[in-house]
C-alpha cells in the first residue's frame, strides 16, 4: 500500500514524503485508514514500528476537517517526559503544511512556561497524566472540547501506576469521543482498561 492509498490529506502525504519515508509500516497502512473512521481502536504495537506517526497522521487529518476552535481537540496521554517530546515532535514534523497547533506538557518543566504555551491556545495537547491532572484541577486547562483520546504506550502507564490518574482525567472530558490505544501487550489490564474507556474498539494485531 502506498501512503497515498491511506485517505490522507496532500497537506500530510506532503509532510510524509519529506521525512523521506517510501511507504507506511504494517501498522500504520492497518491503523491509518481505520482511525481516519473515527472509531475506536486498539493496536499492539511496539516502540520503532512506526506507531506514532498511525496516530500523529489521522489525528492531524480528522482536526483539519472540524470546525476550527482554540480549544484542546485531541488529547494524548504518554508515561514519559521523553516519550512526550517525542511524540510532540511527531506532531510538528508530520503538521508542518497544517495548521494544527500541538503542545507538550509534562513533569520537571517550569509552570508558567507551559502556561503560556497553552494561553497562546492549542488544538493538540501531549502530556503526562500526573502534570495534567495537576493542571485540569487547577482549572488551567479544560477538557470539554476533547473529540480524540490516545493512550500511548498503555501498558507502561498502567506499570507506573497512572490507572487513577488517567481516570480522573478522563472524567473531565466528553463521553462521545475517539479513543486510540497503542500497547506492546494486550494483558487482562489493558483489556480491562479498553473495557471502561473505549466503545466496541477494533483491534489491529500485528
Ligand atoms: P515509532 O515506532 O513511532 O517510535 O517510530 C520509529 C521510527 O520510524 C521513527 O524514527 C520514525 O521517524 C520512523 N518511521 C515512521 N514511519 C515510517 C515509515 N513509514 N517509513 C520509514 N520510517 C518511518
Amino acid at each position: 500500500t502506498p501512503f497515498s492509498a491511506l485517505g490522507l490529506d496532500e497537506s500530510l502525504l506532503q509532510a510524509v514524503h519529506e521525512a523521506g519515508y517510501q511507504q507506511p509500516t504494517p501498522i500504520q497502512a492497518k491503523a491509518i485508514p481505520m482511525a481516519l473512521t473515527g472509531r475506536d481502536l486498539m493496536a499492539s504495537a511496539q516502540t520503532g514500528t512506526g506507531k506514532t506517526a498511525g496516530f500523529t497522521l489521522p489525528i492531524l487529518h480528522r482536526l483539519a476537517h472540524m470546525r476550527a476552535s482554540k480549544a484542546i481537540r485531541a488529547l494524548v496521554l504518554v508515561p514519559t517526559r521523553e516519550l512526550a517530546i517525542q511524540v510532540h515532535s511527531s506532531f510538528q514534523t508530520y503538521g508542518k503544511h497544517t495548521s494544527v497547533k500541538a503542545a507538550a506538557i509534562y513533569g520537571g518543566v517550569d509552570f508558567d512556561e507551559q502556561l503560556q504555551l497553552l494561553n497562546e491556545g492549542v488544538d493538540v495537547l501531549v502530556a503526562t497524566p500526573g502534570r495534567l491532572l495537576d493542571l485540569i484541577n487547577r482549572k488551567h486547562i479544560g477538557l470539554e472540547s476533547l473529540r480524540i483520546l490516545v493512550l500511548d504506550e498503555a501498558d507502561r502507564m498502567l506499570d507506573l501506576g497512572f490507572r487513577e490518574d488517567i481516570e480522573r482525567i478522563l472524567k473531565t472530558a466528553p463521553v462521545k469521543r475517539q479513543n486510540l490505544l497503542f500497547s506492546a501487550t494486550f494483558s487482562k489490564d489493558i483489556k480491562q482498561l479498553a473495557h471502561d474507556f473505549m466503545r466496541h474498539p477494533v483491534k489491529v494485531e500485528l
